[in-house]
Order: C-alpha cells, then structure tokens, then sequence
C-alpha cells in the first residue's frame, strides 16, 4: 500500500449525496452518460445507509459490492485506500474542501472523542455530550497559554498542538497583551450545541492564563471568582428546561472581561494584564416562558429552586411559602425532579444564593430579590371571572390567592382588582376607566408578570455588573482605561415548523453576525494570500446586504411594523400586505400563492424561513398597560416598585451618550420605542463594539438529537454546518483556488509524473522545485479559457485552480 500522506482522493473515490444521509462516501465503479455506478462501503455502524440508497435517484448504487468492511468506523473516504485514520485537524489541510469532507473529517474525530477541529481560524466545537477530563485538564490549559501566549515561535505554533478552545481564548488573551487590542470570541450554534459550556470553559481558561507564565496563585483573586459565578447566576434567572437542552440559555449575552493594560515596565516580552473586572450586555429574554411552558419543558430554574429549599429558607421569603411545591403554582406546574450540571434543584438553590451574596445580595435585598419572585409566581394563581354575571366585566374569582397576592406586593387587595380588570383610557381630555372582559383581565396578570421578572432579569444584570465591572475597583477609571475580551453567547439561527416575532428577531441578529463573519473571512483570506505572496484576483462571496436592507432598511419590515405599530387601526394582517407589497421586488422575500395573508417568508443566508405574523404587533409594542404601571408604584416592593421601567442592562449613568437622551421619536414621528426598534439599537451597539475588536469564530455543532456521546448524525450536521456558514467560509476561501496541498505532500504525491527527476535545487529550495515538477506535470492540460496558469505556488502552498488537480490525479492514476 502506497503512503498516501497528501490525504488526496483518488479519483474513483467520492462522496454522493443522499436525501436521508446527506452524503454517503462511494466508489466509482462505471459512468455511463447519465447513470453512474458506485458502490457503497459497508459501515457496521450505519448499515442503513446501504438499504435506503439508490431509489429513484439517477445514481445506481451498487450493493453487492461492499470494498471493505469497517466494523464500528466511518472513515473519510480518502482513507479508504491504506485504511489508516488520516483525518486532518485542520480542515484547511484537505486537498478538496466541500460539504462532504467536511462532515466526514468531523465525524472521524467525533467517533474517537475529540470534539475539536480547525477550519483556518475558526475552531468548529461538537458537543461531545460526556466530560472529557483530560481535554480540560490544569496540564492542558498550561501547555496552551505557554504555545500560544508566553512562548515565541518562528512558525504557527499551532501546529504542535491539537485543535481546541483553549486556543482561540489563548490566541485572544495573546492579542490583548501583546498588541493592546480589544478582542473578541464569538460563539454560535442552535439550541443544546454546546455555546454556553464553551464560553465558561474559555473564561476560565482566559483567567487562568491571566496570571502570567508559571503563576501559582491563579484563581485566588476575588475579581475572577465573582466573573466566573456571574454565569450559574445568570443561569439561574435566565435558562431553562427545553426539549433541546436541559439547561437551556433563553436570552443572549455578551460579556466582555477587562484586563488593566499590562506593565510594560516589567521587561517581560508580553506585559501580562490582570483581570480587573467584566460586564455583561444581555438580549431578549424569552417573556413568554414566565407564564406558560410546552409540557416536557419547564419555567426558569429559580422557579424551581426556590420551591425546593428547606421549609425554613421558605418561610423566610414569605410565611406562604411553607409547604408548597411545584404544583402549587400554575406558572411553575408539576414535574419531574431535574438534575442538571450535576446538582439538584434544592442544591442549585443553595449555589445561587451563595453567587448572590458575592455580589452583596443578601439579608433584605435578597429578600427582596426572592419575594418578587413569588410575587410573579402567584399571579399566576389569579383566577378571573366575570362580574356579577356580567361577562364584559370581571373581578378576582379567588379572593384569598388576591390576598395572599396583595400581601406579598404591599398592595391592597381592592387595589389590585382594580388594576387588573380595568383599564384607565383618556379621550379628548377626559379620563375614564373601561371594565376588561375575564380573558383579558387574565391576560393582565400574565403581563404583569412577565413584566416584573424580565425587569428583575435586567436589575440583576445591573446588581452583578455594578459588582464585577472594573470601574468600580479601580474608582477614577474608566471603560477606555481597559482592554476587553468579549464572549459572545448569543442564539443560533432558527427555523421551525411555525415562526413567530421572536424568530424574526433571532434571524436578524444572525443575519447580522453573519454579516461580520463572511467580512472576516474574506479578509483572512486576502491575508493568507498576501502572505503566501499570492495575487488575488476574483474572489466572489455570498453577501447577505439585501436580506438586511430587506429587514432593516428604509421601507424594510422593521419600519413598516412599528409604522402600523402606532396606526390606529394597525393590524398584523395589513403589515403583512405592505410588507410584501412595498418589498415585492426584493429577491428575499418570499410571496408565493402558498402562503397565507399572515405568511410571509424570507430567504435567509442559512435557508428560507416561514414567519406567521400572529401577534406581532402586541410583541413589538412590548408596553404594559398605564394602569399595572401605576400600580406597581405602590407595591411595598424596592424592585417591583423602583425598576419596572429600565430596559437596561448596563447602569449608564457613566456614559454620556446615554445620559439626556431625548424621548425617542423618529423624524417621522413614529415611535422608536419598541422592541424591535430597542433590539435594533442594542445589535447595531454590539457590532459596533465588535467591530473595533479582533474577532475569533468558534462554531458549535451539536452532532445528534439523542445527546449522546459518539453519534453524529449526518443530516442535522449538515444543515448546522451550513446555517452556521462554515460551508460559506470555505467556499469563499476557496472560490478562487479551489484545492491546495503544501509543498512537500505535492512533491511527494505528483513526483512520479514529472519524467525528468526533479533536481533538488542546490539551495533546497522547494518552492522551486514543485513549480518545476508541476510545470511539467501539466503540460498535458487543456488549457483554460482565460488562459490562467492552472496553478500557483505560494511560500508555503500550491493553490491549483478548478480542475488542475483532478487532472494530476487522473495522471496519476494511469501512471
Ligand atoms: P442553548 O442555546 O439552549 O442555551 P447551548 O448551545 O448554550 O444551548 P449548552 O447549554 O452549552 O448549549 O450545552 C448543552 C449541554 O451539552 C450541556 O448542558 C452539557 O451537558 C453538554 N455539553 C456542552 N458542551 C460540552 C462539553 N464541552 N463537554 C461536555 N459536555 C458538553
Ligand atoms: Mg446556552
């Protein structure tokens, strides 16, 4: 068997695709004009794959003829040939770079437990779904903060080491010590995929590099502790039980560590900056779980946690409380006991109060803090009827849930009915109140207490930056004086069966990561070529501008919703109509007959999406009635009383951009105070701050919906690669050469063909050597139209143009 280290395909060696598998390697056994004949390897493993394949498509799968048999192993099909496991750590490094290789390098290293791969930069994360402990090990974090940060190297001293996380947070932690610039990581992936483990992994490594080369004293400093328990804290208030994930983040944050400028003074070749402090931006708080949840799902943990503790810890929040479990409470319901990052409710519940006194929220605030936990819960236990008989009025059914209610809020009872069933309307001056029916009497305590948590959600945010934030460590400094490392843990692209205004805005934010991101390849790219002394000339990509002129453009969907948003008579049905009238010459707006008069689709870089616009226009409005306003006033409750109207997370008052804003009204008068418009803001302040950043990608894949370790299944891949433009990235960074090979795997794999012995150049010069090699080697190509060389030799690479290095391997081949 001959040595195959180039790792090229043969070229009767390919993947086919597969409406069930995506793709499923092959052989090529016969083409015959249309009908090509492959046969398919037997794989122990996924022996279905042969039984689905070959109906009805144009390719004849041959089943008779399994090559070999692999027990237990999917291996890259380029392997098949000398059966060695030759998967590359850097997906750069396969000769020929498609959706196919690419699932099938990730699955080769999946099946043998390593999670990590690299594409150029970007590191790609599958959730291995079991601890691996050696991969996160002291040793291991060590060994990259010493490759990566504190050592020098001549060449990439990333390929003495194994691809990782660790890297990319050493890499940032390096820029930011050694170049003074602020960075960024920015972590992607649908639901379960592993985003929110792998920032606190990075995290903590980034606060064990901190201390510098050799340091002993690594986690002992406060300021680490209270960053690294900021995230079970914010666990707690902000995830959830989902189908997909038992701890399930249901908000976005970007939490950005800051480091005091390293000394320079000190005479160390990188000055090391300690970690002074951090502070996190969070994005859309899921409401809509605080009131109601899918069977199988649950509430917000704190929920859950609160109801576990000791009867006593109970009882200390409200006498209430004694004795009552899940069951007792609509919003929180029966279910099973979950026990997740390895604690139980009753545990976790102690974790977060501990993580809460970090931040000095103990004795009464604390008390505070959980009360007005309750408080939502048991407005969930209001049962509404109507008034005396009379269905277009309504009143509180059970009298002592109302009081238990007023009790715990600090405000009379009649006071609450009032507030609850009425509403107060002012007409040309006059003011007089209008009775609700049950159903929205009712509906008026879901908001009000979706209100109270997602503002609770906020105030906290604040109480925890108020406490890590380095400004307050170092009185006197400011943001400016620091440099950050960003961590961004925001929710992946979504596509489900139904799509609502959540989805929207989910979609819009990607769009416009993945904005950034198809930029920052593109330019990695003109660097990689710059460096390999290579001219680029037609680069070509994907760019997503007109989906976004189409969203947040002037006439996109952005302005006509909040248009309708304060019309009259404005209805979710007529922003679908001018939406898709105004935009119907947009090629990314759907608007065929299928759809319905809510419907509306859009043609997003990750796939087309259906969006049912029921209920739009309340999500945007996002307002709660004057009334619960007003009330909440009263409530003997400090949160409940005094932060229902800040949408902040971040206290401002530093900031003199945000100090005197004006009320927010556009020029066209429409108000810009809704959700979406506020969303609008708080991304294009994101990218802004991203943008002055140097960015580092990492993309997590969750490998298979059973969450369980080994097992990748290849559809739901697939389409993970794709949303989270992986394939984008290697298509731009191969679109104008489509396939490169070092200069010693060419030298090796195509030196048969050139008769002549290539003579080593007496300086060694390979470059040298393989251009006259492959020269020679080429002379039997047809040439291309444009009369372009088939191939370029760069310092390190050759980069061969379409066609050229089938060409070489057909050669071969015959040879
Ligand atoms: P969501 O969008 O729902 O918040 P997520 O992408 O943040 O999802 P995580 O909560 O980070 O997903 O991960 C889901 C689960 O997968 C974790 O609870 C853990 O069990 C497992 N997991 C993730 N990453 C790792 C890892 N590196 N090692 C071991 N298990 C992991
Ligand atoms: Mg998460």
């Amino acid at each position: 068997v001959k040595k195959d280290k180039g790792g090229a395909a043969t070229a009767n060696e390919v993947y086919v695709l597969d409406k069930d598998y995506a793709w499923v390697p092959a052989r090529l056994i016969e083409q015959n004009g249309e009908k090509v004949r492959v046969s398919i390897p037997t794989y122990a493993e996924e022996a279905q794959i042969l039984s689905d394949c070959g109906k009805g498509a144009k390719r004849w799968m041959e089943k008779e003829i399994h090559l070999k048999h692999y027990p237990g192993k999917t291996l890259p099909l380029q392997n098949i040939k000398n059966g060695s496991l030759n998967e590359k750590e850097d997906m750069v490094d396969l000769p020929y770079l498609h959706e196919a290789a690419i699932l099938f390098n990730l699955k080769a290293r999946h099946i043998q437990g390593l999670p990590y791969t690299r594409t150029g930069d970007i590191v790609i994360a599958l959730n291995p779904y079991q601890w691996l402990d050696d991969l996160y090990s002291e040793k291991k974090q060590n060994r990259y903060s010493q490759k990566l940060v504190w050592e020098s190297h001549d060449s990439d001293p990333r390929q003495e080491i194994a691809p990782h996380v660790y890297e990319t947070s050493a890499l940032s932690y390096k820029g930011l010590a050694a170049d003074g610039q602020n960075q960024s990581i920015l972590v992607s992936g649908e639901s379960g995929a592993g985003k929110t483990e792998t920032v606190k992994i990075c995290m903590n490594h980034i606060a064990s590099v901190q201390a510098g080369p050799g340091s002993k004293h690594k986690k002992a400093n406060k300021v680490v502790q209270r960053v690294v328990e900021s995230n079970p804290l914010l666990e707690a208030f902000g995830n959830a039980k989902t189908r997909r994930n038992d701890n399930s983040s249901r908000f976005g944050k970007y939490i950005q560590l800051q480091f005091d400028r390293g000394d320079a003074s000190v005479g160390e070749r990188i000055p090391p900056c300690m970690l002074a402090g951090s502070k996190c931006d969070v994005y859309l708080l899921e409401k809509t779980r605080i009131v109601q949840h899918d069977e199988n799902e649950r509430t917000y943990h704190i929920f859950y946690q609160i109801l576990a503790a000791e009867d006593s810890d109970k009882a200390a929040i409200w006498s209430g409380l004694r004795g009552k479990r899940n069951q007792d409470f609509k919003y929180v319901g029966k279910c099973a006991p979950l026990n997740y990052d390895g604690h139980t409710d009753d545990q976790h519940y102690y974790n977060t109060v501990k993580s809460l006194e970090l931040i000095d929220i103990k004795d009464e605030k604390l008390m505070t803090l959980m009360r007005a936990i309750t408080v939502v819960m048991q407005l969930g236990n209001i049962n509404t009827g109507p008034l005396h008989g009379d269905y277009d009025k309504s009143t509180v059914t059970n009298r002592n849930e109302l009081d238990d209610l007023s009790e715990l809020i600090g405000i009379p009872s009649n006071d609450m009915i009032h507030a609850l069933t009425e509403r107060t309307m002012t007409t040309r001056g006059e003011v007089f109140k209008v009775p609700l029916k049950p159903d929205q009497a009712k509906d008026s305590c879901d908001a009000f207490a979706k209100e109270i948590y997602s503002k609770l959600f906020l105030w906290l945010v604040r109480e925890i930056n108020d406490a890590t934030c380095a400004e307050k460590n170092y009185s006197g400094q400011r943001q400016a004086d620091f440099t950050t490392i960003g961590l961004l843990d925001i929710f992946g692209f979504e596509s489900f069966p139904v799509n609502g205004f959540e989805q929207l805005c989910i979609n819009y934010a990607n769009e416009k990561l993945q904005q950034k991101f198809t930029r920052d390849i593109f330019q990695t790219v003109q660097e990689e070529y710059k460096f390999e002394g290579i001219r680029l000339d037609d680069i070509m990509y994907d760019n997503n501008t007109d989906v976004l002129d189409l969203i947040e453009g002037r006439g996109g969907l952005l302005a006509i919703l909040n248009e309708e948003c304060v019309r009259p008579k404005g209805s979710d049905r007529e922003f679908v109509y001018k939406a898709k009238d105004t935009n119907k010459n947009s090629a990314c707006l759907i608007n065929d007959k299928l759809l319905g008069p809510m419907d509306f689709g859009i043609h997003h870089y990750a796939g087309k999406v259906v969006y049912f616009a029921d209920g739009f226009l309340v999500r945007n409005q996002d307002a709660i009635a004057a009334d619960l306003k007003e009330i909440a006033k009263k409530s003997s409750n400090d949160i409940i009383a005094n932060h229902l109207d800040n949408d902040k997370s971040l206290n401002e008052e530093n900031d003199t951009a945000a100090r005197n804003m004006p009320p927010r009204r556009g020029k066209s008068g429409i108000s810009n105070d809704t959700l979406w418009s506020k969303f609008k803001t708080q991304l294009n302040s994101l990218m802004k701050s991203l943008n002055e950043t140097q960015s580092r990608y990492i993309r997590c894949i969750k490998p298979n919906t059973l969450k369980k370790p080994f097992i990748l299944q290849h559809m739901t891949t697939v389409e993970q690669l794709r949303c989270a433009g992986v394939v984008a990235a290697v298509t731009i960074s191969r679109s104008a050469f489509p396939n490169r090979l070092d200069h010693r795997a060419c030298l090796e794999r195509f030196k048969l063909l050139s008769k002549k012995k290539a003579k080593k150049s007496s300086k060694g010069d390979t470059k040298d050597e393989v251009t006259k090699m492959l020269e020679r080697a080429l002379r039997g190509m047809p040439s291309s139209d444009d009369g372009r060389e088939p191939f370029v030799v760069g310092k390190t690479r050759v980069y061969f143009r379409a066609g050229a290095l089938e060409f070489l391997e057909s050669e071969r081949m015959k040879g």
